[in-house]
């Protein structure tokens, strides 16, 4: 359904491609870009821009690549083919600069009326090398109707034609996202049409801050951006286009916001001599302050009678799994219960461990948590199940598994998920809908998160900050060991490692991957914003063909668990000592023996994937060494140290790896040996990674993806927006006054098929 402008027309924008573009070239779109709608494919924006003047310089392209050049044609040669019939057409092109590109073309002599010397375009295809020398076959063209010089008119005298060439041949030349089936110009083309044919445009941006901004009105900005006529104007297109972008999502935001403070939920307050006082008075330490404010701010949101929608961001180690619990217990003194989603099984079980201890016998009496996971047996399962659905179990943790359809509460006043990056928005929106009445919802994250990004994936969320941990940490001191440059540091480690041993400490050693064949991903464990630095791991792992699996740290493949815990328990150096594995393939009960055997101290050294990122929590363990680190992110890295140094115990945490000094990779591990401040860290991060990945995979992938705003970059224009976002809903609820812009976000919100702010 087209949405309507305030003057009851379908928008511009809404129209089907095919009603403009005829049945065959919408088709084609669709096919290409999934684009249906006019305002999909205005949004199609110049990955750059060429000039006409400016020829390409032909030294630097690579064989295999895809390329788009601007050239001359320099000269053409038919030839008939001495083994078959048939002719080839062979255009030399060059940048002007004395390096040249031949283009061959079969059976296609006709090329050769167009294809004169001194002609000049552009050329877009796959670069080949054909006995030595580089060449597009059949590569697709496009040739200037002028040679980008102002001469063509002079002879005729005609001023007018003269500054028409001299427009022309400063015209900057989109270059579009392309494929095989659409080239750069046909998309040209087709918007072109598309915007000869586009009516003025409601902007959803308020004159008045366009004045301020100096931003120009939406329907110039589409022409600026497509048809510039110098490269100063792409600049001022994409200013105006990025605030808008960021308006509309900001706006569609804070409305969700309003919305959700007009959804009815059960207020939770807790009285003098509660379950919460009892709590606190057997704990063995005192709130830190920060524990205390957001703790405070908590017991507000739960008082309200709209359901909380808060994120807790805090360093790890900073004790937010406490806060989490503090917030279950004022939901079960009004008789309501929790769901703790953790994001693996490992966590889920040591959630329900530190229940137990932080509750003591009574209070666990009264509240009987119980654990839900997919690979729990059926009869306790069923249990488990049970206690949820009869109100017996006042606080359920779980995986995943909590939200399947057969799980059923009571009660539900509140929905904790820890460890936020690994859940996505619709899981998150799955659990909300599970009690009759909405219930709040508390989400933790350790990976702190930059402001505006904050405000832009999780802005619907009222945010706060655990900035310092507990006092009395006494810290982890991280280095680097460069075995390239020193390889004979590889026998300190485990020295280094076996010291910590025998002070009665105990260890953990993180590899990339399970085995040779299986990188650890089948837990789906990694942060989403990791899962290129793992998908990158796993494909060097799959080239690297015969890895040693006996060699932790050969450069031939990554170190494994396997491989790693077999020289490990073989080395003197740990003889009689307990090493055991942990990775994703283990049974959900394997891997919580082992846990629960090393919080236990039963065991040494645990050799593990990163199945022991996030969360865990065994204060006695004191090293950590992380095999090939370089093939991890930096946020992962910083994570897996937040493992060690959590007790009394400093701990030390080597990052060992085969990277060049100075290669991005080796930097990567020396920023985090470098520092342990999480947000200092989360920012090298974001410098280091693309944009897409910062969004998660959901938000990057396809249309719901950010068109024109950056959130690192564009912080600026996020907050401006925001703050606009925020009078406009305050001046105007309903958007009743500012159609284009409730119509902009109606458009946004069905392109994303409202996966990307949720349902409501
Ligand atoms: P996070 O979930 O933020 O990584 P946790 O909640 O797991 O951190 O807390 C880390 C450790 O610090 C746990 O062992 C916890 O018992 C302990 N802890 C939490 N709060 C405090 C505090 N205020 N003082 C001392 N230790 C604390
Ligand atoms: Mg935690």
């Amino acid at each position: 359904m087209p949405t309507r402008s305030a003057t009851g027309a379908a928008s511009a924008l809404d129209e089907r491609l095919s009603a403009v573009l005829g049945g065959r070239t919408a088709t084609a779109f669709e096919r290409a870009f999934g684009y249906r709608t006019v305002g999909e494919l205005l949004d199609h924006a110049p990955r750059r821009y060429a000039e006409r003047g400016a020829l390409t310089a032909l030294d630097e392209l690579a064989i295999g690549e895809s390329v788009t050049i601007v050239a001359e044609v320099v000269a053409v040669q038919e030839r008939s083919m001495r083994a078959r019939r048939g002719s080839i057409l062979e255009a030399k092109i060059g940048d002007g600069a004395g390096r040249f590109l031949t283009l061959t073309f079969f059976n296609q002599g006709w090329r050769a009326r167009d294809l004169v010397p001194g002609v000049r375009g552009i050329f877009a295809g796959k670069v080949g090398d054909y006995r030595g020398a580089r060449q597009l076959a059949h590569p697709d063209y496009e040739l200037f109707d002028d040679d980008g010089h102002a001469d063509a008119g002079t002879t005729s005298g005609d001023a007018a034609l003269t500054a028409e060439a001299m427009r022309r041949a400063q015209q900057p030349v989109p270059i579009y996202p392309a494929t095989s089936s659409l080239a750069s110009w046909q998309i040209a083309r087709a918007i072109g049409v598309v915007l000869d044919t586009l009516p003025e445009l409601e902007d959803p941006i308020d004159p008045t801050v366009r004045a301020r901004l100096d931003l120009v009105p939406y329907r110039r900005a589409l022409e600026l951006l497509h048809r510039p006529e110098r490269i100063a104007d792409v600049a001022r297109a994409r200013a105006a286009l990025r605030y808008r972008e960021a308006l509309v999502l900001q706006t569609a935001l804070v409305r969700r916001r309003l919305e959700l403070r007009e959804t009815a939920a059960t207020p939770r307050v807790t009285r003098p001599g509660g379950l919460l006082e009892r709590f606190d008075a057997r704990l063995p330490f005192t709130l830190t302050p920060d524990q205390e404010a957001v703790g405070d701010a908590i017991g507000a949101d739960l008082a309200a009678e709209w359901p909380m929608h808060r994120l807790v961001q805090g360093e790890v180690g900073s004790g937010k799994t406490l806060v989490a619990i503090r917030a279950m217990l004022t939901v079960a003194e009004s008789g309501g219960q929790s769901a703790l989603i953790a994001p693996t099984e490992v966590l889920a079980a040591q959630h329900l461990r530190s229940l137990a201890r932080f509750l003591g016998p009574d209070l666990q009496a009264e509240l009987r948590p119980v654990i839900v996971t997919g690979s729990q047996g059926s009869k306790e399962r069923q249990r488990a199940l049970l206690a949820a659905a009869s109100g017996g179990s006042r606080i359920v943790v779980g995986t995943h598994a909590l939200l399947g359809d057969r799980v059923d509460f009571a009660d539900l006043g509140l929905v904790v998920v820890d460890e936020q990056h690994r859940f996505g928005v619709e899981q998150r929106e799955a659990l909300r809908t599970k009690g009759r009445v909405p219930p709040h919802v508390l989400v933790l994250t350790a990976t702190p998160i930059p402001r505006t990004v904050a405000m832009t994936v999780f802005g619907d969320l009222d945010v706060s900050t655990i900035e310092a941990v507990p006092a009395g940490r006494p810290g982890v001191e991280t280095f680097t060991v460069p075995l390239r440059e020193h390889p004979g540091w590889e026998a300190r480690i485990w020295s280094r490692t076996r010291e910590e041993l025998d002070a009665g400490r105990q260890a953990f050693v993180v590899c990339p991957a399970i085995d040779d064949a299986t990188a650890e991903d089948d837990e789906s464990v990694l942060p989403l914003a990791d899962v290129d630095a793992q998908r990158s791991a796993r494909s060097r792992a799959e080239a690297a063909d015969g890895g040693r699996p006996d060699s932790a740290s050969a450069a031939a493949g990554p170190a494994t668990v396997v491989g790693t815990l077999e020289r490990i328990r073989a080395m003197p150096a740990f003889a009689g000592r307990r090493v055991e594995a942990l990775h994703g393939r283990l049974s959900a009960d394997d891997k919580d023996r082992v846990m629960s055997a090393f919080a236990r101290g039963e065991i040494d050294v645990i050799v593990a994937t990163t199945v022991i990122e996030v969360g865990v929590d065994v204060p006695n363990a004191s090293v950590m060494v992380v095999l090939d680190a370089d093939r991890f992110g930096v946020s992962q890295l910083h994570q897996l140290r937040g493992r060690i140094g959590r007790g009394e115990h400093a701990g030390v945490c080597l990052l060992v790896t085969q990277a060049e000094a100075e290669s991005p990779s080796r930097e990567r591990v020396d920023a985090v040996a470098a520092s342990n401040d999480g947000f200092e860290l989360a920012r090298i991060d974001l410098e280091l990674r693309r944009e897409g990945d910062v969004l998660g995979e959901r938000q990057s992938g396809g249309r719901s993806s950010l068109v024109f705003l950056r959130v690192v970059r564009d912080a600026e224009v996020i907050v401006d927006a925001r703050q606009e976002a925020e009078r406009l809903l305050g001046a105007d609820p309903t958007l009743d006054a500012h159609p284009a812009l409730a119509e902009a976000i109606a458009r946004r919100l069905a392109a994303d098929d409202e996966a990307f702010l949720g349902k409501s």
